[in-house]
């Protein structure tokens, strides 16, 4: 097999607690993530040269060697140099389904994709464990992209602990497509406001992973209680984001008041979600929000929660 075509699909994070800096710089964070339905197409292909060579139909995508896909393939030719050598170099196509900037690890999936297919394109026959740990030096979302489903992820997020499966719920995406948030920038302003808050992470992180562990929005999970989902969804950089963005704040109200079982901001934002016990309610909640907010800059999507997050494609 000279070829391989792979969907990566985006997260969401159902609860982000930031608990303190870390040593390294990053921060320590608690987080529930969950993989959905909206997944970005990649091709993998054999070259004869020893070349990486991408191709992204996305404006707001690089299409150079700083593309996280890109970065996936040079570090396994970097790792790996003699299969590169024998099996050849590879040429990546990304067709962009996932919004860019939006707090769903778009990147991060594409990332994993790569490391998942050019494992099977030069037969390295790399564990999950292994394409993780080589991962988490791309980016802190790209182990949780690997294994994908219902996680719980700590440290500064390459921590993946996997909970059993809730697939049988939807969510409804809401962004307006003109702002995109820089996750960087989303940290660096927590940091500034609420630095006071964090604690020490040597001597309350574990108790802060084990609070999560046993706490209401991981026995919800447990339970596939899904108003008890939705009740406790909670994401600590809603405080710097809805505070920066009115219109994000106010799209929140908008997809609160729709139904459904609880309103969330993902990650850094600036997507909203709210999740829906069917496919029916989910649209429902979508048409609503469409008739409430009419701005042709937003944009909305109806996705399933899936239970991985790469997946080989026909
Ligand atoms: P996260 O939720 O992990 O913080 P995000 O969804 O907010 O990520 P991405 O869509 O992953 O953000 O993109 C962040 C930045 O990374 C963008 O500025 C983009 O130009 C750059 N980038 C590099 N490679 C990719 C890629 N393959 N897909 C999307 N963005 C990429």
């Amino acid at each position: 097999m000279h070829s391989y075509s792979l969907l990566a699909a985006a997260k969401i994070n159902l609860y982000l607690e930031v608990v303190g800096d870390r040593p390294d710089g990053y921060h320590e964070l608690v987080m529930v993530m969950q993989s959905i339905g909206l997944a970005d197409r990649l091709t993998i292909r054999s070259l004869n040269s020893a070349d990486i060579r991408l191709q992204c139909d996305h404006p707001q995508v690089p299409g150079d060697a700083s593309n996280l896909a890109h970065r996936a393939a040079a570090l396994l030719q970097n790792r790996f140099p003699q299969a590169m050598k024998q099996h050849g170099g590879v040429e990546i196509t990304i067709q962009k389904n996932i919004p860019v900037g939006a707090g769903l690890a778009g990147g991060s999936a594409d990332a994993a994709a790569v490391l998942v297919g050019v494992d099977m394109l030069w037969q390295l026959g790399l564990t999950q464990i292994e394409l993780q740990t080589l991962g988490a030096e791309l980016g802190s979302d790209v182990p949780f992209c690997i294994s994908g489903g219902t996680a719980i992820a700590t440290g500064r997020g390459e921590q993946i602990d996997s909970l059993q499966g809730i697939e049988q719920f939807y969510v409804v995406l809401a962004k307006y497509s003109s702002l995109t948030i820089s996750t960087p920038w989303a940290y660096q302003a927590y940091r500034r406001a609420f630095a006071a808050t964090y604690v020490d992470v040597n001597t309350a992180g574990q108790t802060r992973r084990e609070a999560l562990h046993s706490g209401p929005m991981v026995a919800a999970i447990y339970h596939q209680d899904g108003p008890d989902i939705g009740h406790h969804l909670h994401n600590d950089l809603e405080k710097v984001v809805l505070t920066q963005h009115a219109q994000v704040q106010a799209l929140k109200d908008a997809m609160a008041a729709s139904g459904g079982l609880g309103t969330l901001m993902s990650g850094s934002g600036p997507t909203v979600f709210t999740l829906a016990a069917t496919r029916t309610e989910a649209e429902a909640i979508a048409a609503q929000v469409r008739s409430q907010l009419s701005d042709p800059d937003l944009e909305l999507w109806v996705a399933p929660f899936v239970s991985t997050s790469v997946q080989f494609s026909p």
